[in-house]
């Protein structure tokens, strides 16, 4: 679901024309909807009533303060994973006691960071960084308030790079060696164990993973409170998939109705860290076709978009939708093409053998589904520029990130004092 479409032949984002927005910046751009976002938000916030639950926005996902602003007016947490998302939450107002800190392997500097702000949990994957931050916590005379994330070695069927539950996977505490971390933990001065946490994967469009994954760690945290832990909070994670070629993909209502009859009996405050869910289908990618290009055997589009601005398609294989800024008509005549970038290698190519209505230099298209991860992986390879990000709320649209420019970027570069 997305607030983009055609409107009297022109694709629109809610009450805006595109092609307007092209004009007047010039392209490549990424062009997100903040009533998609919103109502991405709503759709689970609506799925998870009933339940103590906080959603906690993955910031990853889609890290413009914009972005999290929005979330975070309608109540919105955020999870973050170093100590620039952290910045970035804290500046676009989420309160500190509704922000959890995830990753792998924070440093020192910036765990200090999450006790200074006093953020509601610090998610932990490892005994070392059980250590680590329980020294720093304790020369900052403060009690950090973890959750321990387990690997439930569960397989999230999802792309092999974005699984993040099996037990070869560098995520998480090993399900099963949580009973003697817990213990040890439990001896540390400056911890306070909170919870449980746990994330399988990105992308997932099977429930089951899920279901198995959250029964597991139901089990996990009953086993640990007859013991005599305090269990009070289990952060689900994200994961929740998206339709990128229009396909069904579950409901918030279908894992909603998981997450209820899994762990109604537990009474447990519950976290959600959603990020491609809430944002992905409301973002597209901006482009204008440079050249159509006959070759020996392929006919190519290329793009003024690359894949230092979208690297989904390069490093996940994914598949994003391609269309028009003008509406297709059923007599378009269509051309098999390959969509691909300008820069130099082979895997900038965004969609290989695709029918599209026989296009020309100077003709915009957009690239869907790219709300999430996608401006946030963007680099300047090719010292090409990062590009501005808009967003559109009804007849509004706004610059939420200025196009930034190979000669900014080259004025933090210097010589070495030898040369002459
Ligand atoms: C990436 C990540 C998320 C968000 O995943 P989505 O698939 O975007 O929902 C949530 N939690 C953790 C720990 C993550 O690493």
């Amino acid at each position: 679901m997305d607030y983009f479409e055609y409107r009297k032949g022109e694709l629109v984002a809610e009450d805006v024309n595109v092609s307007k927005i092209a004009d007047e910046i010039g392209t490549p751009f990424y062009c997100y909807s903040a009533t998609s976002i919103e109502y991405h938000f709503k759709a689970l916030k609506k799925a998870l009533a009933g339940l103590n639950a906080t959603i906690c926005y993955a910031v990853k996902a889609n890290s413009n303060i914009a972005i999290i602003k929005t979330l975070s007016d309608m109540g919105a947490g955020a999870d973050v994973v170093s100590s620039g998302e952290l910045t970035r939450a804290l500046k676009a107002g989420v309160p500190p006691n509704k922000i959890v800190f995830s990753g792998v392997g924070k440093t020192t500097d910036e765990l200090a960071h999450a006790l200074k702000e006093g953020i509601l949990q610090i998610n932990i994957e490892s005994e070392p960084e059980l250590i680590a931050l329980n020294k720093i916590a304790n020369s900052m005379g403060q009690e950090a308030q973890v959750a321990l994330r387990i690997n439930p070695d569960i397989d999230a069927h999802t792309h092999n790079k974005i699984s993040t539950g099996r037990s070869e996977d560098k995520f998480g505490i090993e399900w099963t060696h949580i009973n003697d971390v817990i213990s040890r933990a439990n001896k540390l001065d400056n911890i306070k164990i909170v919870g449980l946490a746990m994330h399988i994967g990105s992308q997932l469009t099977k429930l089951e993973p899920f279901k198995e994954a959250f029964t597991r760690l139901e089990s996990l945290a009953k086993e640990l409170r007859l013991k005599g832990y305090e269990i009070s909070r289990l952060d689900l994670g994200g994961g929740l998939g998206i339709s990128y070629d229009g396909l069904p993909t579950p409901t918030p209502a279908e894992y909603g109705k998981i997450v209820k009859d899994v762990f109604k009996d537990l009474n447990c405050d519950l976290l959600f860290e959603p990020g491609r869910f809430i944002v992905g289908n409301a973002g597209i990618l901006v482009t204008q076709v440079i050249y159509v290009k006959k070759g020996a055997t392929r006919r190519f589009l290329i793009l003024d978009a690359a894949m230092n601005d979208l690297m989904r398609p390069c490093l996940y294989d994914a598949k994003h939708s391609i269309i028009s800024l003008v509406e297709p008509k059923e007599d378009d005549i269509l051309d098999r093409v390959d969509v691909v970038g300008p820069v130099c290698e082979t895997g900038d190519t965004f969609a290989t053998e695709i029918d599209l209505p026989a296009a020309e230099s100077g003709d915009l298209l957009a690239i869907r589904s790219a709300g999430a991860y996608g401006a946030v992986m963007s680099s300047t390879y090719n010292s090409r520029s990062l590009i501005p990000e808009i967003i559109v709320k009804g007849n509004n649209y706004s610059i939420i990130r200025q196009r930034i420019t190979p000669k900014t970027l080259i004025n933090y570069e210097s010589l070495p004092d030898w040369s002459t």
